[in-house]
């Protein structure tokens, strides 16, 4: 049996691959419902093609959500493609805008109904069972009062605050993160123009299509945040206003602080993401920076990777501490480079100012522009991610496959 501290993207989505597996699998999440305001709602191709190799895409494309095919920005005053996903080789040539709760209940509905799926809403893990150096099991609050689980493997999927991979004393190199970013909504007319990304005087502004409403992020300064709200929210309204003067009409519904939400921005990743018995993935192994909304993306592909080396293993008893770390060797990798990317182009879109404080297009932004090559590493980047994962657990409650079949499945490195 396995346990899954956390039901967000990473929890639910390997859930959901070992339930299908027929393995016996617990999720704790610890709030009352998949609620969240202001969270990743890029779904990117990368993902939707999981969701097409599991079989459920169609449905997931029936919950409300925007197609976005190609992001444009405006880095300074030219007007950019920034990812052009119509020629990407998956079925999906575009990304989702889906609010994360609409996800999250679709992946936890499609889940319970696999009779080995169990998931205890509000409750909250509190701590390792730990017995001769090993994890085997946690212990939790959930509505019923106090519990113990135990599992032959427990994942920590508790997201970038992760409380277990700190009680299992797992260290998490700090990579640095120059900036927050606050988040808030205004009202979209029809005629807006259709950017999603503006860089220019020093902030980046991020305009989310979700429908009716612009889900919109901005950059400031590390920490500066008590700062900004003591000069008043007339100066949020500027900052908007300098990227997208189009907003001027309806800037004010952001009406005082209670109508922002502060993300502050970490960036890290564990030295080492397991201990006998406990697995960290997503969030809780490497908080992301939010630029290219890839942090949902990563967090699916931890889970395939992890279901596909682990449920043969879960299976037939047979799981060791070996297992666990080939999936940090396969998953680490992409996360660094992801990272690394990240910084980059963090660097190259807010680079570079001219004399007005405008910014200007940094060279590199320009070279890649003008070479198609490039941009198609770009997009790779953004869309599917480096190293895409793909389903190699079987469904066995379909009824050709059998629980035995799972032995065979293939173990990557
Ligand atoms: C404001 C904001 C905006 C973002 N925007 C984007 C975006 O547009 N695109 C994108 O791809 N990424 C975005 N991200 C990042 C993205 O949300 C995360 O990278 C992604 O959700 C990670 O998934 P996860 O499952 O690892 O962790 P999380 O999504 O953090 O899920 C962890 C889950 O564990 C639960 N939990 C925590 N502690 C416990 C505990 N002790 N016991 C039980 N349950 C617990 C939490 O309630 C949560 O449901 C954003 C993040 C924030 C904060």
């Amino acid at each position: 049996m396995c346990c899954i501290a956390g039901g967000g993207p990473a929890g639910l989505m390997l859930g959901y691959l070992l339930a299908r597996a027929g393995i016996g699998v617990l999720v704790l999440e610890k709030h009352a419902d998949f609620l969240r305001d202001f969270r990743g709602d890029t779904v990117h191709p990368s993902t939707l093609e999981t969701m097409h190799e599991v079989g459920i895409l169609e449905e997931l494309l029936q919950q409300p959500h925007q197609r976005v095919a190609k992001v444009r920005g405006r880095i300074g005053e030219t007007a950019m493609v920034l990812n052009d996903m119509t020629r990407l080789s998956t079925r999906c040539k575009f990304m989702a805008l889906m609010p994360q709760w609409n996800f999250l209940n679709f992946l936890a509905e499609k889940a319970r109904r696999y009779p080995t799926f169990g998931l205890k809403m509000q409750t909250e893990v509190k701590d390792l069972i730990e017995e001769q150096d090993r994890i085997v099991g946690v212990r939790a609050d959930g509505p019923g009062g106090h519990i113990e689980v135990r599992a032959d493997l427990v994942v920590a999927a508790d997201g970038r605050s992760s409380v277990l991979r700190e009680r299992a004393g797992l260290i998490a190199d700090e990579i640095g993160a120059p900036g927050d970013v606050l988040w808030m909504r205004l009202s979209k007319r029809n005629d807006d123009p259709e950017f999603f990304v503006y860089a220019n005087h020093g902030k980046v502004l991020v305009l989310l299509d979700r429908g009716e409403y612009w889900q919109c992020g901005i950059t400031i300064a590390k920490g500066s945040a008590t700062e900004i709200q003591a000069k008043g929210i007339g100066g949020l309204h500027g900052g908007i206003l300098e990227n997208a003067p189009f907003l001027r009409d309806r800037v004010a519904e952001i009406r005082d602080w209670n109508d922002v939400k502060l993300l502050t921005v970490m960036v890290d990743r564990l030295r080492r993401w397991y201990r006998p018995g406990l697995l960290c993935i997503g969030d809780a192994a490497h908080a992301m920076h939010p630029i290219g909304g890839v942090g949902v993306n990563l967090a699916i592909q931890d889970a395939v990777a992890a279901a596909n080396m682990i449920a043969g293993p879960l299976a037939n008893g047979t799981l060791c501490t070996n297992h666990l770390a080939k999936i940090q060797r396969r998953r680490e990798f992409p996360t660094k480079l992801t990272q690394k990317v990240q910084a980059m182009m963090r660097r190259q879109i807010a680079g570079g100012a001219d004399d007005s404080g405008a910014r200007i297009v940094p060279w590199p932004m320009r070279l890649l522009e003008s070479t198609s090559l490039p941009r198609r590493m770009r997009t790779r980047f953004m869309s599917l991610g480096i190293r895409p994962e793909h389903v190699k657990t079987p469904d066995v409650w379909k009824g050709k496959s059998t629980r035995d079949s799972l032995s065979a499945v293939l173990e990557t490195d």
